[in-house]
């Protein structure tokens, strides 16, 4: 489903893709998770297999999405200049900050370019840390795997808001804009599936968005929704450079 958009080729990914190792759990638990894909319901698509472990189900999807979102911001990552984005944000409302809480403890502004390299970066070398994603058979999870998780996630969504708010009309003028929906719609099932991003107001700048896609599918695959054709789906143009925060910045 994800493999016509002809934008998508390797020489514009960001960075290298993680591949799951083949012949392993978690090889087959991503074919598994690609042909779920195909079929179309993304429901289905993000629920846990049965007899599966959940971890081994967060890993896997966790790297998928990694991949899928270093490819989206690929396709931008040219007009996603120092000029252009000279602060990551998603619209005027909101500016998020950057620290890891190890080499970078006190949150600083950044711009999206700045900003996306050191999040990619932190969660590939959380992906590579045989400590928290334990590619040896039998070697458990962390305790606190789920908070790794969740904080992957959360700080990811970021990447789609800046997208959405910031370079929603060029991924619209590239073609790939149904692409960047169906990616966003995946992974948001994914969040809500396993509730990897529980404060509310993260999801918040991209919130009517959310619920526009998801009333679609309600439309498309049962319940029906009058809502749908009621809620606009926002679509905000490049207005990232001097952008103010008028709310807190999120940080963390
Ligand atoms: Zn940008």
């Amino acid at each position: 489903m994800f493999k016509g958009f002809a934008g998508l080729d390797k020489g514009k990914t960001f960075r290298p893709r993680r591949h799951h190792k083949a012949g392993t759990k978690r090889y087959e638990l991503h074919k598994y998770a690609q042909a779920t894909l195909g079929a179309g319901n993304l429901h289905d698509a993000v629920t846990l297999p049965d007899g599966e472990d959940v971890n081994e189900w967060l890993a896997v999807n966790t790297v998928d999405f990694f991949n899928e979102i270093n490819l989206l911001y690929g396709i931008i990552a040219e007009f996603c200049t120092e000029t252009a984005c000279p602060v990551m944000c998603a619209g005027p409302k909101y500016e998020y900050m950057w620290a890891d809480g190890q080499t970078i403890k006190k949150p600083i502004s950044c711009s999206a370019p700045r900003y996306v390299d050191y999040l990619l970066t932190w969660v590939q070398n959380l992906l590579d840390d045989e400590r928290i994603f334990p590619t040896e058979i039998g070697k458990p999870f962390p305790s606190d795997f789920m908070e790794h998780i969740r904080n992957i996630f959360k700080r990811l969504f970021r990447v789609y808001a800046h997208i959405y708010y910031c370079h929603f009309e060029r991924m619209g003028a590239l073609g790939a804009e149904p692409h960047l929906n169906t990616c966003f719609k995946h992974y948001m099932y994914f969040v809500y599936e396993f509730s990897l991003i529980p404060r509310k107001e993260e999801l918040q700048p991209l919130q009517e968005l959310i619920d526009k896609l998801m009333a679609d599918d309600l439309q498309r695959f049962g319940g029906g929704s009058a809502a749908a054709a009621t809620v606009g789906v926002a679509a905000p143009t490049d207005a990232c450079a001097g952008a103010q925060a008028t709310s807190p910045p999120a940080a963390s």
